[in-house]
C-alpha cells in the first residue's frame, strides 16, 4: 500500500497521516522531516541541500527527489509507506513513477479545504515560542498567555496572519491543482471534504484504503 497525501498546508494532512500510519502500521515519511534529517546528521545529500540555503537559493527538486527515493528503497518500506510534502511538484511525481518499479502509488488522498476555512482556522491559531506547539485559540482559556504544555509565550506565527495564509495558497494552488490533475489522470485521486471535524476526515481516509469509497 503505497500513499500519498495532497493538500494545502493548514488542511490537516501532517496529523491525518500521521495517524494513518499507525493505524495501517505502515511508515510515514514527511519531506520536512527528511530534510531535518539529512541536515541535522550532516549526510552527503544534507550537505548539498545546505550548500544551496546558505546561498538563499531554492533547494533543486532533483536533492529532495533522492532524499525521499533513498528513504523508501529502505527494507521497512517494503510493505508500502505514506507520503507527506512530497511529491510537491509534477517532476517530483513522474520521478517517483519512475523510481517505483516494483509497484506505483495506488492512492492519492487530497484532502480539501477551501481558501476561508484554512484563513478562519490559521487566524485562530497561536503557537507557543518556545516548544512551538501550535493551539486553537477557542480550545485555550480564555486569556491565556502561557503554553500548557511547557509554559512559555503563546503568539500568532506571521506565517499564520490571515494575508499571508492568502498569498501562500495563491502560490501553493497551481502546483496542488497540477498534482490532482496528473493522479485524477491515473485514476489515483481519492477527494476527502477536509473540512469537517478530525475524526470524520480520519474515518472517510480510512474507508478510501478499505476500499469502500
Ligand atoms: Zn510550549
Amino acid at each position: 500500500m503505497r500513499l500519498v497525501f495532497l493538500g494545502l498546508a493548514g488542511a490537516g494532512k501532517g496529523t491525518q497521516a500521521l495517524v494513518l500510519s499507525e493505524t495501517l502500521g505502515l511508515p510515514f515519511i514527511s519531506s520536512g522531516d527528511m530534510f531535518r534529517y539529512h541536515l541535522s546528521q550532516n549526510t552527503e545529500l544534507g550537505l548539498l541541500a545546505k550548500g544551496y540555503m546558505d546561498k538563499g537559493e531554492l533547494v533543486p527538486d532533483e536533492v529532495t527527489i533522492r532524499m525521499i527515493l533513498d528513504r523508501i528503497g529502505q527494507e521497512d518500506c517494503r510493505k508500502g509507506f505514506i507520503l507527506d510534502g512530497f511529491p510537491r511538484t509534477l517532476a517530483q511525481a513522474q520521478a517517483l513513477d519512475a523510481a517505483l518499479d516494483s509497484g506505483p502509488v495506488n492512492r492519492v488522498l487530497y484532502i480539501k479545504v477551501g481558501e476561508e476555512e484554512l484563513v478562519r482556522r490559521l487566524a485562530g491559531r497561536i503557537s507557543c515560542r518556545k516548544c512551538g506547539t501550535p493551539y486553537q485559540l477557542d480550545l485555550l482559556p480564555p486569556n491565556a498567555s502561557e503554553c500548557p504544555r511547557c509554559g512559555g509565550e503563546l503568539y500568532q506565527r506571521a506565517d499564520d496572519q490571515p494575508d499571508v495564509v492568502r498569498r501562500r495558497i495563491q502560490v501553493q494552488w497551481p502546483e496542488i491543482h497540477g498534482l490532482a490533475n496528473y493522479y485524477a489522470g491515473q485514476k489515483k485521486l481519492v477527494e476527502i471534504n477536509g473540512e469537517q471535524s478530525v475524526e470524520q476526515v480520519g474515518a472517510d481516509l480510512l474507508k478510501t484504503v478499505n476500499g469502500r469509497i
